[in-house]
């Protein structure tokens, strides 16, 4: 709790409003906080922010300093604070710590988690050591060129993050970083072959055209306007500082140590995806042509593969018949389109995948010797998509909801075991409290043979003419008893879902319908192995790298391979357990308009993202033992001037008898239980009495 802001800033903690209602919680949020320029407020140890959508001076080094090394209550609530609390809990006591940043498209998760890290930074390393700083270096830059390639503008978000990113700092005894490992989810790469209106695709392929050098864009055979591209013609009216921003990437890329002949490799790779896009296919009735050969050709260069192997891969696909006979199968005109977008869709899921791993690379922890130097520990920060609400709503959003279902199921599992925790160190009677578990909704999406993951992979397994209509009714037969699922044909009155498409899902943040329309397709995620053999066969060893798949030949490959939903569930399975392990912290970033408004503080839109996130629940919890606990030696510092017994002196025997007879004389008795180490305080009335009686003094 922070103690050194006025009242005229509110409760700094969400657990000292007087009551807990939406109204007071708002009240506060918006009119003591936000309004006065109070960005952050604490429940406990969770911080909840609010995007200022304005420059705010307190990033500086000033800043960076007060809250070093200090306690969570003796500052005004901020990010540094937590991380602070988070670094001494890994660096005093071993402890593998995690700060998950949740929060919707657009609520300042990104820029929460690079101040984060630049605290992080700042505060280690003290005596400078070389390898130290190059590890922070790495670390610090991997953010500019994960955004470049990760990002794009949306209709919420100038620089909305479209994967979520989970980042492993590790540290040495000294606390020290010494490395870390970066996991990427889901990326959306759908945004390579079509944006919304009003979108753009990833800034990496605006920065190359608008900031490559004529050199550069020369040798990609490329002009410097996106609208001379399908895939960018979309965004290209925008621009988000493209020029400057690739001049920084590239400069980030050398730093962090791609040799050139990797960035080159990079950019010859987005160029192959922009004359992707202009290929075009034209049917006679009964074969197909490739319309823009020069594309073709530009590709087959910057590819370094053969161009007569790139326009047979656009035209054709093997495929081994029941006998074993391999045979070649063109295309029509609509699988040739197919078959080019996902092809440009994973060349690059796969370049992006690759620079992940590339940085990995650099900064995995070498020559760890856990005798010799200690035990290793880790902070990890998770940067991940918040629940999407859209008007429509995809297997995309279907994914990330999921993700986040399973995110709030564990932020409810670890803080109310964290309370249990604390209570039973403390020798404390543990008041068991009811909250809603969402294990029932992780249950309809993930159940194995039941779940809407199974059904969706059973479908997509199934030979034949197995549509996404078709897998819907085997959904909503299956799951038509379960509670959370919605089907518009048992549900007849309501007019707002086709039944024939939609399905909806009671998710923990209000209810979602999605339209089932390329659900399949999307899961199946299929692209043919000629493209995979085509870039395995390339002579860029970078490429190369890239494809190993490319080496099976078309008998050898597996007629199962993991749908895209499975692939997804198996990550963010692996996430949770991370996570799980981990001493957890939270930030809790909330919108507070749609117009990027600094000024702006939409009531509806926020009191919806603090129901959905929880956070009323959050304080109850919270409060439902305690609302504030202290070491004994700190209560007794601050509060000893309220007491005749322990003013200007104490004469008991313990700190804790000190606090005992401030308590008693206060006739608090009945609020309060003594801990071993600490004082709990059950109702925040009994603090603010002895706030006041200290500042009347
Ligand atoms: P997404 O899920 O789309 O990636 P996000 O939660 O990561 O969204 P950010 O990209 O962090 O959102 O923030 C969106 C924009 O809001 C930033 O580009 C910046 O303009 C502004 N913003 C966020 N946090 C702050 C802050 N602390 N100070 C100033 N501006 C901020
Ligand atoms: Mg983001």
């Amino acid at each position: 709790m922070a103690e050194l802001e006025g009242l005229e800033f509110g409760k700094s903690d969400f657990v000292l409003l007087d009551e807990v209602t939406m109204e007071q919680f708002m009240d506060n949020l918006k009119l003591s906080r936000f309004e006065k320029g109070r960005i952050y407020t604490y429940i406990g140890e969770v911080v909840v922010s609010v995007n200022p959508y304005r420059e705010m001076d307190i990033y500086g080094k000033d800043t960076i300093d007060a809250y070093r090394g200090r306690e969570l209550y003796e500052n005004p609530p901020h990010l540094y604070a937590v991380s602070d609390a988070a670094y001494k809990a890994m660096k005093r006591r071993a402890k593998d710590t995690c700060i998950v940043i949740s929060g919707e498209s657009g609520a300042g998760k990104t820029e929460a988690s690079k101040h984060i890290m630049q605290y992080i930074a700042a505060i280690t390393n003290p005596s400078q050591k070389a390898e130290v700083e190059s590890v922070k270096n790495v670390l610090l830059k991997s953010n500019c060129v994960l955004e470049a390639f990760g990002n794009a503008k949306t209709n919420r978000n100038d620089n909305s993050s479209r994967f979520g990113k989970y980042m492993d700092i590790n540290f040495n005894f000294n606390g020290d970083p010494t490395g870390g490992h970066i996991n990427n989810y889901l990326l959306e790469k759908s945004r390579v072959v079509q944006q919304h209106e009003g979108e753009r695709n990833f800034h990496s392929f605006y920065q190359l055209l608008r900031g490559g050098s004529e050199e550069m864009l020369k040798s990609c055979h490329l002009h410097n306007d996106p609208a001379l591209y399908l895939y960018t013609r979309e965004g290209s009216a925008t621009s988000n500082n493209d020029r400057m921003n690739h001049k920084a990437v590239m400069s980030a890329l050398d730093a962090i140590g791609f040799l050139p002949e990797e960035i080159r490799s990079i950019n010859q790779i987005l160029a192959s995806i922009l004359h992707l896009g202009n290929v075009s296919f034209a049917s006679d009735g009964e074969n197909i042509k490739i319309l823009g050969l020069d594309s073709v050709k530009h590709i087959s260069e910057l590819t370094a593969t053969d161009p007569d192997s790139v326009s047979k891969s656009l035209l054709f696909r093997t495929v081994a018949t029941g006998g074993g006979e391999v045979i070649e199968k063109g295309h029509t005109e609509q699988d040739a389109c197919f078959g080019r977008n996902a092809f440009a869709k994973a060349l690059y899921e796969r370049l992006f995948g690759w620079i992940v791993s590339r940085i990995n690379g650099i900064i995995e922890v070498k020559d760890y010797n856990p005798v010799l130097h200690g035990k290793n520990t880790v902070i990890g920060v998770l940067d991940i998509y918040g629940f999407e609400i859209f008007d429509s709503n995809s297997f995309e959003q279907f994914c990330i909801n999921y993700c986040n279902e399973k995110l709030q199921q564990l932020f409810i599992e670890l803080i109310l075991q964290q309370e249990q925790d604390e209570y039973q160190r403390e020798g404390i009677t543990w008041q068991h409290i009811d909250y809603f578990n969402n294990q029932i909704i992780v249950g309809l999406v993930e159940q194995q043979h039941k779940g809407i993951i199974s059904i969706l992979d059973e479908a997509c397994l199934t030979v034949g003419n197995v549509t996404d209509t078709v897998c819907l009714e085997s959904m909503n037969t299956k799951l038509a008893q379960h509670p959370h699922y919605t089907s518009r044909k048992f549900n007849p009155s309501d007019k707002s879902m086709d039944f024939q498409k939609h399905f909806r899902i009671r998710h923990y943040a209000g209810d979602v319908t999605y339209s089932v329309d390329g659900f399949l397709e999307k899961n199946k995620d299929l692209l043919f192995q000629d493209f995979k053999r085509l870039m395995y066969n390339s002579t860029n060893p970078v490429l190369k790298e890239m494809w190993p798949d490319g080496q099976l030949s078309i008998t050898e490959v597996t007629k199962r391979p993991l749908t895209a939903a499975t692939l997804f569930k198996n990550s963010i399975v692996a996430l949770v357990d991370k996570l799980a392990c981990k001493e957890p912290y939270y930030v809790r970033c909330i919108k507070p308009n749609e117009m990027k408004s600094p000024v702006l503080f939409d009531d509806a839109r926020c009191e919806h993202q603090v129901a959905y996130l929880g956070l009323l629940e959050n304080v109850m919890v919270r409060r439902a033992g305690f609302a504030y606990r202290q070491l004994y030696a700190r209560f007794l510092q601050r509060y000893k001037m309220t007491c005749e017994y322990t003013w200007p002196n104490h004469l008991m025997s313990s700190d804790r008898e000190a606090v005992e007879a401030i308590i008693t004389q206060h006739g608090f008795h009945d609020d309060v239980a003594y801990g071993h180490t600490k004082l709990f305080v059950r109702t925040p009335r009994s603090l603010f009495t002895l706030e006041q009686e200290r500042a009347a003094l």
